[in-house]
């Protein structure tokens, strides 16, 4: 592996504004938020991607996660609401390749958002689409 700022912040080696370690994860600012007070929670133990992921780092961060959330909605930080996100690949628009969950706080009219989408598709679409994903989950 080579240079991973995520890494490097871990090590204390690269500067970061952080909110939370154990063990397993950290948790710290996000240079370029969302909103304010976005955060990041990365595992400790490098992997560029969810397939490369631990399932208990994963859940690790999750909760975490879960845990910064309530944290964000009774701090300083204006969060009427929070968004979990995670990019997993390119062309999901993932740019670090150490695995992150994104915490993003909101408020009304914050501008924060995904493009729309269209309301009920064909069942026979979904069931198509659950079946095939049921059958590659082993
Ligand atoms: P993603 O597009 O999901 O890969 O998100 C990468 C995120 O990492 C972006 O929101 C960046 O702003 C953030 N980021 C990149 N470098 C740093 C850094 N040194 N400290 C904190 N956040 C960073
Ligand atoms: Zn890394």
């Amino acid at each position: 592996m080579g240079h991973c700022i995520f890494c490097s912040i871990i090590d204390r080696e690269a500067e970061a504004s952080i909110v939370y370690e154990d063990g397993r994860t950290a948790a710290f600012m996000d240079i370029r938020p969302f909103t304010p007070g976005h955060l990041l929670v990365v595992p400790k133990t490098h992997a560029a991607n969810l397939a490369e992921l631990a399932p208990a780092d994963g859940g690790a961060m999750f909760q975490v996660g879960q845990r910064l959330a309530e944290a964000l909605r009774s701090s300083e930080v204006a969060a009427e609401g929070v968004n979990l996100f995670l990019a997993d690949g390119v062309i999901a628009g993932q740019e670090v390749f150490h695995v992150h969950l994104h915490v993003i706080p909101r408020t009304a009219g914050d501008g924060f958002g995904l493009r729309g989408r269209p309301t009920n598709p064909p069942r026979e679409d979904l069931d198509y689409l659950a079946a095939s994903v049921r059958g590659r989950l082993g």
